[in-house]
């Protein structure tokens, strides 16, 4: 079976683990934490990094911090994971969708301003399996209506736009170090800002909201959403490889296109120009001239041993939302088709060139 997403733990990693237990800082203290908050916020070209428990909790603290009043709007991709709509709702504001790129599978800029109310507070772009929204022209946007932005940059760690990393452009933004991201704390997020005051505002909401000269004194309900030392040694390990990771994904996407291109039955992933694709998972869409679906090609792909993922399901489609009065009735196509005739193949950072070979053999045997 090739598996699809494997993390890759060869570096310093068990060494900064060791030394976290031998010396007994395996809290939330001590230098990894510190020292992996600051190397990340520099990768990223922000000022401040806030290690939060996943990358959910970072999109929670990073709305929270807003302090939005209750009724706000805050526009999102209907084509993202359920983490940046609960952060939302949890946060008493109003999810706002907006259909992807057809091509990106990243918010739509055409279709922001339409969205846009009085009640509009904020901004969240989520840089889809890589590949970077149009920052620049997103932050113009959110400038002329004054409209905060958080970056989701949870699968697009070191992606460019226009030689700018990402997660350092909006005023906030949020990773996450899941098993299976470009790079791995286990469990683990970070929230980024160059902004002190919501760096603080950030640093407070994940700790319990303490009151930083009168312990246990309390004048507002924060989380207890931090990250450990023993996690941030793990990450601190695997920043320093990270460029090999970044590597990886780009030799994968393109041994994947060298093998798959001539396939008029699919739609691989594209780089737009002036773009950094870092290629997060290697996902692909059914034309619809293929008779069958994407869970129809992810059995035929297994009985080749081929594990793959399904592509996330709109937020307009899910039942827990309607329940709540949101999305009823609400149509996004490319969205639609994303989640009906998309997957992904296995990506993972361990993949081999012989593995390359067989998974596409098997798409090329199933798509005959
Ligand atoms: C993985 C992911 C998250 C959530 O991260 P967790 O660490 O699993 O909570 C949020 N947003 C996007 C786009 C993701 O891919």
């Amino acid at each position: 079976m090739i598996p699809v997403s494997e993390p890759l733990l060869a570096g310093a990693e068990a060494k900064y683990v060791a030394d976290c237990i031998q010396t007994g800082w395996v809290s939330s203290e001590g230098r990894y934490l510190a020292a992996f908050e600051q190397a990340w916020a520099e990768y990223c070209g922000a000022k401040f990094g806030v290690g939060v428990s996943n990358g959910t909790t970072a999109l929670q603290i990073a709305v929270a911090a807003l302090d939005l009043e209750p009724g706000s709007e805050i526009i999102l991709p209907s084509f993202t994971i359920i983490s940046c709509s609960l952060a939302i709702v949890e946060a008493g504001c109003i999810p706002v969708l907006v259909d992807v790129d057809p091509e990106t599978w990243a918010l739509d800029l055409d279709q922001v301003e339409a969205k846009i109310t009085n009640k509009t507070r904020a901004i969240m772009p989520v840089h889809m399996f890589g590949h970077p929204v149009d920052m620049p022209r997103l932050m113009k946007i959110a400038a002329k209506h004054n409209l905060k932005v958080i970056e989701d940059a949870a699968e697009a760690h070191g992606a460019e736009v226009h030689g700018r990393r990402v997660g350092g452009i909006g005023d906030l933004a949020t990773f996450s170090f899941y098993a299976n991201k470009i790079i791995t704390t286990g469990e683990g997020g970070m929230v980024l800002t160059s902004d002190e005051a919501l760096a603080r505002r950030l640093r407070s909401l994940r700790n319990l909201c303490f009151e930083p000269e009168r312990r246990f004194y309390h004048t507002e309900l924060g989380h207890n959403y931090r990250l450990t030392n023993l996690q941030a040694a793990i990450g601190l390990a695997q920043l320093e490889r990270i460029d090999d990771h970044l590597k990886h994904k780009r030799w994968m996407a393109a041994s994947y296109a060298e093998r798959l291109h001539d396939l008029t039955q699919l739609r691989l992933p594209v780089e737009l120009p002036g773009y950094r694709n870092v290629y997060w998972m290697y996902s692909i869409v059914l034309s619809d001239d293929v008779p069958f679906d994407a869970v129809e090609f992810a059995k035929r792909l297994l009985q080749f041993g081929v594990q793959t993922r399904p592509l996330f399901l709109g937020m307009h489609e899910q039942p827990v939302f309607h329940e709540r009065g949101l999305h009823l009735n609400e149509r996004y196509p490319v969205t639609e088709r994303l989640a009906r005739r998309g997957l992904y193949l296995p990506s993972g950072l361990t993949l081999t060139i012989e593995q390359v070979d067989a998974v596409s053999e098997a798409v090329h045997r199933v798509l005959a």
